[in-house]
């Protein structure tokens, strides 16, 4: 009888693959108590920092995420940080079962030379810059320069791609920062090339992200129609949402809707990065090199052909890893996971979302996941896997381990706080928030 038993479970990491596996936990589990530990003051991962300001509607879930938050048998801890102020070992022995879900910080770096020159930055940074990431939120780099580069062709390059080339004014109202608002609105940015290894045909981003570009005012798309050559015969027979955006980029090789347009998106095809050079600044990125591809199949191989590309700004967006928060945890460090079985690490420890799956997919497909591992984590209690008659303290323990150490835990009222205070600071200025990006401050509001 799922009533008799009171199984007190706890998750490390807020964002989608947490909350989407809470959902499904309570509701199998009329008894429970989850515990929610963030290493930030704040909740909801990427949802919170990864996801573009201009895109408000993804934020929605959130809704969600703040109704399962609310529910008496939740508990949100933010400011605590797996591997630092709390150990794996101290989690499992408070809690029947453990779900590791704090995502995939660390960026894939290219590892060719030049890399370590100034100007040259992981996507990922540069939207947790613009986003108030408060790790991100000191980065330095120079929007003092016409051409950018972007490596990579997912949704995150046209992500950043997008927030270069926008006119100002459409970023005004949304909750982006307030310095990058500034530091945008002084840009000299005019030019971003966005370089893939592959072809048209591999394009990781979506089609809706693409349409955004095209509608970009006093920008233009510009394409080499080179690279879409014999494309016509092949595009019949390709999946329907791989054929609809094809047809959009064979339709825009060229655009040049507005005679006005002074900024270009221009995506190139079939080349892989080999060296960066640096500019008239010798620290600074001013060129990169690249090898001409041709493909096998789904391959791209390397010719001996060699281009330089201008840039004064280079974007890396080719993916992410996971980090090892706890030496306990068993860790794959060539993939960038956590070893697990469908979220199951052993029985009474799990992994759902980036951490478990690798960093790919949207926020569906981590709630697809999440919300399987969730179900795998009930029903392993509900069938006695894991023992839930075993007393465990939960946070009667940690609690009283973080109040020793001296940390300041933040709650979801707490958090209520500070975000009331970014809505009203973001309504004077007629957007739809501010987003505080010092700890320091976050902990202030929370404790007053
Ligand atoms: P995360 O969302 O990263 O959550 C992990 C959480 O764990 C974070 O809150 C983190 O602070 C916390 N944490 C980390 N380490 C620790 C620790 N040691 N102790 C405690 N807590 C810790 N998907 C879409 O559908 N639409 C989009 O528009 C979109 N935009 C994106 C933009 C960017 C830049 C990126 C990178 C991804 C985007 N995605 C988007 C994908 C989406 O964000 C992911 O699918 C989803 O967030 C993964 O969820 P997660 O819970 O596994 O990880």
């Amino acid at each position: 009888d799922p009533n008799s038993i009171q199984p007190k479970l706890c998750v490390v990491g807020s964002g989608p693959a947490s909350f989407y596996a809470a959902q499904q936990i309570l509701k199998a589990l009329p008894k429970v108590q989850i515990d929610i530990f963030e290493r930030l003051p704040v909740p909801f991962g990427l949802v919170r920092f990864g996801v573009a300001p201009d895109h408000p509607e993804v934020k929605n879930v959130i809704n969600t995420f703040t109704k399962t938050a609310q529910d008496p048998r939740v508990k949100f801890i933010g400011n605590v940080k797996l591997g630092q102020d709390v150990s794996l070992a101290e989690l499992q022995n408070a809690y029947h079962s453990v779900l590791l879900a704090y995502g995939a910080e660390e960026d894939r770096l290219l590892g060719i030379p030049g890399e370590n020159l100034d100007n040259i930055l992981s996507a990922r940074e540069f939207v947790g810059w613009y986003n108030g990431l408060p790790n991100n939120k000191d980065l330095k780099f120079n929007l003092n320069i016409e051409k950018v580069a972007i490596i990579g062709q997912g949704n995150v390059a046209l992500d950043v791609a997008r927030i270069l080339l926008s006119p100002i004014d459409l970023l005004k109202k949304t909750d982006i920062t307030e310095y990058s608002l500034a530091a945008l609105a002084d840009s000299k940015v005019k030019e971003v090339k966005l370089i893939g290894r592959r072809g048209p045909l591999q394009v990781a981003f979506t089609i809706k992200e693409f349409r955004e570009m095209l509608r970009l005012p006093r920008c233009f798309v510009n394409m080499n129609a080179e690279d879409f050559a014999g494309l016509d015969a092949i595009v019949p027979n390709l999946p329907r949402p791989r054929k609809r955006l094809t047809e959009l980029l064979m339709k825009s090789i060229s655009t040049s809707k507005e005679t006005e347009a002074d900024k270009c998106f221009n995506p190139i095809f079939f080349r892989t990065p080999k060296s960066f050079q640096s500019g008239e600044d010798a620290s600074s990125v001013g060129a990169l090199t690249v090898a001409v591809n041709t493909m096998e199949g789904e391959n791209a191989v390397e010719t001996d052909v060699l281009e330089t590309i201008e840039c004064g700004l280079v974007l890396r967006s080719i993916g992410y890893k996971s980090i090892q928060a706890d030496s306990a945890i068993p860790f794959n460090s060539k993939r960038g996971l956590v070893e697990n079985s469908g979220g199951v690490i052993q029985p009474g420890l799990y992994v759902s979302g980036w951490l478990g799956t690798g960093p790919v997919g949207v926020i569906l497909s981590t709630m697809t996941n999440a919300f399987a591992v969730g179900q795998t984590m009930a029903s392993d209690i509900l069938n006695n896997t894991v023992d839930a008659s075993i007393k465990k303290p939960g946070f009667e323990f940690i609690g009283s381990l973080l109040k020793k150490k001296g940390i300041q835990t933040v709650s979801f009222a707490d958090w209520e706080q500070i975000d009331k205070v970014e809505q009203s600071r973001g309504k004077e200025k007629g957007k739809l928030r501010e987003k505080i990006v010092d700890v320091k401050e976050m902990l202030t509001i929370a404790s007053g």
